[in-house]
Formats: C-alpha cells, structure tokens, sequence
C-alpha cells in the first residue's frame, strides 16, 4: 500500500513536470473547436446534460496548447459568440461553450471602446471594497435574472499566451462583476447559487 501510494506521488510528479499548466487538450476538445462554426452552441441549464457539464471544475491550459491554433480558434471563437446578436453578452465562460478550461471572454467597460478580452488560466487572487447587489443575467439561464452580492473590486491573475507570463489587474465596478461571475462558472457555480433574489425575463 505504502510502496502504491509513493508510486503515484512520483508519477503525479512526473507527469506534472512533463507539462506546464493544465493537461493538454482532448481529442473530442479540439474536435469542438474546430468543428463548431464561428458561433459555439451556448450550453443551458434547460438540457440536462449541458446543466451537468456546466457544474464540473474547468481546468488550466498547458502552455503548449496556450501557444496552439486550437487556443486562437476557441478564444476567437468564444468572442464572436458572445458578441452574436442571438447571445449578446457581456462575458462568457469556456463551460459555456463546452470546454472546461479556465477561460473566459469579457467586455471590458473599464477601457475606451468597451473591447471584449480573453483571459486563460485565469483566478481572481483577491476580492475588496464593499459587497454590493447587482442585476445578472447568464447566456446559460435563460428567462432568468436576479440579484447578486458581488464585490466591487478584485485583483485577477492570468497567463498572457503569447509570454507565457502571469499577469496581473485590479479592476472594479461592473467589469469586476463580470469576472467575478465568469470565473464562477470555471469553478461550476452558476449566479443562480449566489442571488439573494431572482425572476423571471423575457427577451
Ligand atoms: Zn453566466
């Protein structure tokens, strides 16, 4: 038993080095990315499956995919499908669009021009100022919306593809409510979980 356990402490180690980051993309992930169109299907909590995938814990990229076509094709991707009118959001999580992988899009209203930004491998590292309720919305529940304690300033961490460097930013306001509600879904929480009041809406 002691000899099984060391075992596979040493292989965990190996194969932790053997790749920086997360483990590398599945067959069937690439095969999402590059077979879907330019507009990923949006998993709901309407369908019983998407609504267990959209619980599951997202993982880190491994730098070599963070360097791949793959990366560039999803996180392009993932952009034009929040910005599609048939979605149109302001953030979207890669469980989203069914890759359960630390990454998210969000518009930015912290910049001129309001741009969308992805951010892979992404934690928030610390939350401050006060906790204010706010209205959201998610692509993933549709008809809904509700009220949500968020904090109003965070700092975030991610690792720039092209470095490989972690980054950091202190954001606030409505773009920090944004991350805080993306970086949920990597972590399997819906805004659902967090409201203290919710209601219906119709689009
Ligand atoms: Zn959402």
């Amino acid at each position: 038993m002691r000899y099984s356990l060391t075992l596979m402490a040493l292989l965990a180690l190996v194969l932790g080095c053997s790749e920086a980051g997360g483990p590398s993309l599945t067959r069937a992930e690439k095969a999402l990315i590059e077979g879907s169109g330019p507009v990923m299907r949006v998993l709901t909590i309407a369908d019983k499956d998407d609504s267990l995938f959209l619980r599951e814990q997202s993982r880190d990229f491994s730098d070599k995919d963070l360097k791949s076509n793959n990366f560039q094709t999803l996180a392009t991707k993932m952009v034009t499908t929040v910005t599609d009118p048939s979605e149109d959001g302001v953030g979207i999580a890669g469980p989203q669009v069914g890759v359960a992988r630390r990454i998210v899009a969000v518009q930015r209203f912290d910049k001129e021009g309001d741009p969308f930004e992805v951010y892979p491998n992404i934690r928030i590292e610390s939350l401050g100022g006060e906790v204010v309720s706010g209205q959201e919305g998610c692509l993933s529940v549709p008809g809904l919306r509700g009220s949500v304690p968020r904090h109003t300033w965070i700092v975030v961490s991610w690792k720039d593809p092209s470095t490989l460097q972690t980054v950091r930013d202190t954001v606030e306001g409505f773009t920090a409510v944004i991350f805080q509600h993306e970086t949920d879904h990597l972590d399997g929480i819906l805004y659902t979980d967090k409201a203290d009041s919710l209601y219906t809406y119709s689009y």
